[in-house]
C-alpha cells in the first residue's frame, strides 16, 4: 500500500475512507433527508447568492441561472427522490435451470470515496448534479470545482460546509495543482467533467489505482440540417441553443452542416431570430452573457482573426470588447478547411456554417472527426433522419431541437470515446456511482454438485446433456 501521508488531502481522504461504510449503509429515508437538506440550501437559503455569484463570474442573466442551474439541480434532486427507493432495491435476475436450487440478484452498493472534478461553464449544475447521484448511491465525495469561476466556487464551498460534515462531503478549492494532488489519492471512483485533454490526464491518474471513471467531456457537436427541414424553426432553436451562456456549453451546436441549397434562407432566418432575442445590440441586452476569463476571450478572438485571415464571410457579428469580455454572436461561412474554427471545440458564441452537396458527404464529414457529445438533426424526412442516426455515433441526439435531451432525467447523458466515458443523470448517474454486486444464493441442493470430481463417463455424459439442454 502506498504512503499518502505527505499528500495535503490525505487526512480528509482518510476521514471519508473510514466513514464510507457508515454513509454507504444509510437507509433510503436517511439518503432522502440528505437530499432534502441540499435541495433546501439551493432552492431557498442560497438561491439569491447563487444568482449573484453567476452574474459576477459569467454575467449570467437571472432567467438562465434559474433554468440552467437552479431548475437543473432541483429537477435532478426531485427525480432522484421519486425513484430512489426502487433504484436501491435489489434487482432479481433469472437463474438458469442448470443452477436449480439457487436464486440471483444484483445489489447496488456505493463505490466508496469519490472525487468530483467540475468545470466552470455551469458551475453549480455540473458540481451538484454528480453530487446528487453520489449521495443517492451512498458515497462520500471530495469536490474540486473550477478555479475560473471563483465567486461560484467560494459559494459552493460555503453551501457544502453548511450542509455536510467533511467526513461525508467536502469541497476543496484551487487550481490544477490541487487536482493533481487529489488525483494521487486512491479514490474508488472519479467523476470528471471537462475537456478531453484533461480527461486523459484524469484517466491516466485513475489507472494508478484502477479507480473507475466517469468522464463527461466535450468536442465538436454538429447540427445537420437537410433540405426538408423547417428552416425558420431550425434557425430559431439553433440561435437559442448556440448563444445561450455565450456558447459556453458542452452540448452547444458547435457548427452547422447544411444542404447548400438552403444556406441563404437559413442565414436570413438566423439574423431575424438574433434580432428578436438580443435586439440590434447584444452588448446592451440583459439576455446575453459574457466570456468567462481573459484567456478564453483571447482564444476566441484568435479564432475570429484566423477566419478573417482566411477570408471567411462574417454573415453576422464578430465584434469584440476586451474590457468587458464581450463577443458579439457571430455566424461565419465560407471557411477554408484548415480554419481553426473547424478543428477545435469552439466553446463560445461563434457558429461556423459548412455546406454539403449530398447527405452521404455530410455523414462522411461528421465521421471524419472524433465522435461528438451531441449531434442534432433538423429534418422532416424519416428516411434521412434514420440514415443519419444509423450511420453516425454520438453521445446523444435531438431531432428537430437542440440541447434539450440534456434536460430529460430519464435519458442517459454522456459522450462516446473522445466526448466521454460512462453516463450520468437519473438512474444512469446512480448506476455510475454504484458497484453492481452480483449475488447468487444457494437455497437447496445444487445440481452442479453432481458434476464435482472424481469425474466419470457418466459425469461426462451429464456435462454434454447440460450443454445441449440447458
Ligand atoms: P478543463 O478540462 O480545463 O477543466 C475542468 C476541471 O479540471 C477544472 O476543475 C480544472 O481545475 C481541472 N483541471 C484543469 N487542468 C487540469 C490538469 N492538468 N490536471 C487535473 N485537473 C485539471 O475544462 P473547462 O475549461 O473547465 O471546461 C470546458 C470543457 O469541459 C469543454 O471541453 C466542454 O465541452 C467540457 N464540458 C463537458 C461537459 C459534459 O457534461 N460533458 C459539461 C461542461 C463542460
Amino acid at each position: 500500500m502506498n504512503d499518502f501521508s505527505n499528500n495535503p488531502y490525505s487526512e480528509l481522504f482518510s476521514k471519508q475512507n473510514n466513514n464510507q461504510y457508515v454513509i454507504g449503509n444509510r437507509t433510503y429515508k436517511e439518503r432522502l433527508k440528505t437530499l432534502n437538506k441540499l435541495q433546501h440550501a439551493i432552492e431557498v437559503t442560497y438561491r439569491t447568492q447563487i444568482q449573484d455569484a453567476l452574474q459576477k463570474d459569467l454575467g449570467k442573466p437571472v432567467v438562465e441561472t434559474e433554468l440552467t442551474e437552479i431548475y437543473a439541480i432541483i429537477g435532478d434532486i426531485k427525480h432522484t427522490k421519486k425513484h430512489l427507493h426502487r433504484w436501491m432495491r435489489k434487482q432479481k435476475v433469472e437463474t438458469p435451470v442448470s443452477m436449480l436450487g439457487s436464486g440471483s440478484y444484483i445489489k447496488y452498493q456505493p463505490k466508496g470515496v469519490c472525487l468530483i472534478i467540475s468545470p466552470w461553464n455551469f458551475p453549480f449544475n455540473l458540481t451538484f448534479g454528480p453530487l446528487v447521484s453520489a449521495i443517492a448511491a451512498g458515497n462520500t465525495a471530495i469536490i474540486k470545482p473550477s478555479e475560473m469561476t471563483p465567486n461560484s466556487s467560494a459559494l459552493m464551498s460555503e453551501i457544502i460546509t453548511a450542509v455536510f460534515n467533511d467526513d461525508e462531503v467536502a469541497l476543496v478549492q484551487g487550481e490544477v495543482a490541487v487536482s493533481t494532488e487529489l488525483l494521487k489519492l486512491p479514490f474508488n471512483h472519479i467523476f470528471f467533467t471537462g475537456s478531453p485533454k484533461v480527461g486523459k490526464i484524469v484517466m491516466k491518474a485513475a489507472s494508478q489505482h484502477l479507480a473507475s471513471v466517469t468522464l463527461e467531456l466535450g468536442g465538436k457537436s454538429p447540427t445537420l440540417i437537410d433540405k426538408t427541414a423547417n428552416i425558420d424553426n431550425a434557425a430559431k432553436k439553433i440561435m437559442w441553443a448556440k448563444f445561450l451562456n455565450c456558447g459556453q456549453i458542452c452540448v452547444s451546436p458547435d457548427y452547422v452542416l447544411i444542404d447548400e441549397s438552403i444556406k441563404v434562407a437559413f442565414i436570413a432566418s438566423c439574423k431575424k431570430w438574433l434580432q428578436t432575442f438580443y435586439n440590434d445590440s447584444p452588448k446592451t441586452s440583459d439576455s446575453y452573457g459574457r466570456i468567462v476569463t481573459d484567456k478564453h476571450f483571447e482564444r476566441l478572438s484568435e479564432h475570429l482573426d484566423n477566419a478573417k485571415a482566411l477570408h471567411a464571410t462574417f454573415e453576422v457579428g464578430g465584434d469584440t470588447d476586451r474590457a468587458s469580455k464581450y463577443i458579439e454572436p457571430a455566424i461565419i461561412s465560407n471557411l477554408q478547411p484548415e480554419a481553426t474554427l473547424l478543428e477545435d471545440e469552439i466553446f463560445g458564441p461563434i457558429l461556423p456554417i459548412v455546406t454539403y452537396k449530398s447527405l452521404d458527404m455530410a455523414i462522411a464529414y461528421v465521421n471524419s472527426k472524433p465522435r461528438p457529445l451531441a449531434l442534432y438533426i433538423y429534418s422532416k424526412s424519416k428516411t434521412n433522419t434514420k440514415k443519419i442516426l444509423n450511420n453516425t455515433r454520438a453521445g446523444g441526439t435531438c431531432i428537430n431541437n437542440s440541447v434539450l435531451h440534456y434536460a430529460n432525467h430519464n435519458l442517459p447523458f454522456g459522450g462516446v470515446n473522445n466526448s466521454g466515458i460512462g453516463k450520468s443523470h437519473g438512474f444512469f448517474g446512480f448506476q455510475g456511482f454504484s458497484n453492481q454486486r452480483a449475488v447468487m444464493k444457494q437455497y437447496t441442493f445444487g445440481v452442479t454438485e453432481l458434476l464435482f470430481p472424481p469425474y466419470s463417463s457418466f459425469k461426462e455424459t451429464l456435462a454434454r446433456l447440460t450443454i445441449k439442454w440447458f
